[in-house]
């Protein structure tokens, strides 16, 4: 869809891919979709609720439906409105070439793509060579210790489940109390699973005796030769920090209750430390001490790291408007009780909103998997958006401060956040930390929207 230069081909892999499960055959899932709503419309009745959007939301921070709505609202309007100026320069390299066409959703990628390169020309294998895994782990190390005051100590001493993977013993480093164990494994091999992940494998508690936590970082880098550094991409290493997040959040829990500890928050609260820890990746500090070019050392240029930032918002106009798109169907669909028909229900809501005739659901209903493989998910697609406005509103109180390092908010992020897990409310608990609820301009701005004045 991003390359191929044969429109009736994308035309034609994209009529396939918005079909899957809604076609004349025994795939078709639609029935089965209805009767899972009917189920969950009824089990959130028994339960003594008026929808199941409702029954999901009453353990989530946001807690009311309406306001994850509203929430989609405000980005919507402003998200719209970047796809048209998108949508603009694209039908302009359309029209520059001679093509007699408007924009459709098979033309989408492969435009952007074109605008892309000639606004930013980034090449992803020129910075790589300054992302060595080892020293992007130091790199977080050193990070967690600037904010936290945590040290880390390589041990040999505890048993591991694959040679592939490393311990290392984490303190206060003022005080040298040890507060848990961080594994590392972060190479592909045989039946590992795929992506990168954070595993509990054990969690703070102290019900009878103090119990450290446990956990791991887990990834699939490709393994090179001991002497040789495993170079990764720009994504890679963000989902590093990310994942680092998840992995400090379950260190630095300081709670009684092991069902409360550490990472177990609400969901759409949870993955806010973790895309909150993304941010340091691109400081200068940490690149110029850990972002060295494998070969000549030398530190990665800002200007470089700026172009990675202005080219990763560019195309944030299509992801805002394809992923809110399906939080609102999601969201409708848990809000009624009554029967739908999946082809009328998604042309309603979309036509509601307003939807650009460019772009499409990322997942349209006959394949939202989210939402109908488990109850996870289900009324809880917005809990992506929420997180990111939970994390660009938090970043800010560093801005707004003596910038990333900031002492003074990260101490209050520690206390406020990293150590009581799941303890208090979570929107009290931002509350503590920020001093006001998320705000969504944060997020505008975050993502070169335009924000409305007040
Ligand atoms: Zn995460």
């Amino acid at each position: 869809m991003t390359f191929s230069d044969q429109r009736k081909l994308r035309e034609q892999a994209f009529e396939i891919f918005v079909k899957r499960g809604d076609n004349y055959n025994s795939n078709n899932t639609n029935a089965t979709l209805v009767s899972i709503l009917q189920l969950r419309a009824k089990k959130a009745e028994i339960l003594g609720f008026k929808n199941f959007a409702e029954w999901s939301l009453s353990n989530k921070m946001a807690k009311d439906p309406q306001k994850t709505l509203d929430l989609m609202h405000s980005v919507w309007k402003p998200a719209v409105e970047k796809v048209k100026n998108d949508v603009s320069a694209m039908q302009k390299i359309v029209d520059d070439e001679g093509g007699n066409f408007k924009i459709q959703p098979w033309d989408y990628r492969y435009y952007a793509e074109k605008v892309r390169k000639a606004k930013y020309d980034l090449d992803q294998n020129e910075i790589k060579q300054y992302l060595q895994l080892e020293n992007l782990r130091e790199g977080m190390f050193w990070t967690a210790g600037e904010l936290f005051d945590l040290g880390f100590k390589q041990v040999f001493d505890v048993p591991v489940y694959h040679p592939d993977v490393r311990v290392w013993e984490v303190n206060n480093k003022n005080t040298g109390v040890v507060i848990g164990l961080w594994y590392f494994d972060p190479y592909a091999r045989v039946g590992k699973r795929s992506g990168a992940w954070m595993n509990s494998h054990r969690d703070q508690q102290k019900i009878k005796e103090n119990l450290l936590p446990i956990v791991s970082n887990n990834c699939n880098f490709i393994k090179g030769n001991s002497n040789e550094a495993v170079l990764i991409s720009w994504d890679d290493a963000t989902t590093l920090f990310h994942e680092f997040g998840h992995a400090l959040h379950g260190l630095c829990s300081n709670v009684t209750y092991p069902s409360l500890s550490g990472t177990s928050v609400a969901r759409d609260y949870v993955e806010f430390p973790s895309q909150l820890l993304e941010h340091w990746l691109a400081t200068p500090e940490v690149l110029n001490k850990f972002a060295l070019h494998y070969k000549t050392n030398e530190p990665l240029s800002q200007s470089l790291v700026e172009r990675i930032g202005k080219a990763a918002n560019f195309n944030e106009g299509f992801a805002t408007v394809e992923t809110i798109s399906s939080s609102f169907v999601d969201m409708k669909l848990h809000l009624t009780t009554e029967t739908v028909d999946p082809h009328e229900f998604e042309k309603k809501v979309l036509s509601e909103i307003n939807m650009p005739s460019e772009i499409v659901m990322r997942h349209r209903i006959p394949q939202f998997a989210h939402i109908f493989s488990s109850d996870g998910y289900a009324a809880g697609y917005y809990s992506y958006l929420w997180a990111d406005v939970i994390n660009a509103d938090a970043y800010e109180a560093f801005l707004e401060g003596n910038g990333p390092f900031d002492k003074n908010v990260s101490e209050r992020l520690y206390k406020t956040v990293l150590s009581v897990g799941n303890m208090i409310d979570n929107e009290e608990m931002y509350e503590n930390f920020r001093g006001h609820a998320p705000q969504s301009d944060a997020l505008m701005r975050a993502r070169n929207f335009p924000v409305e004045k007040q």
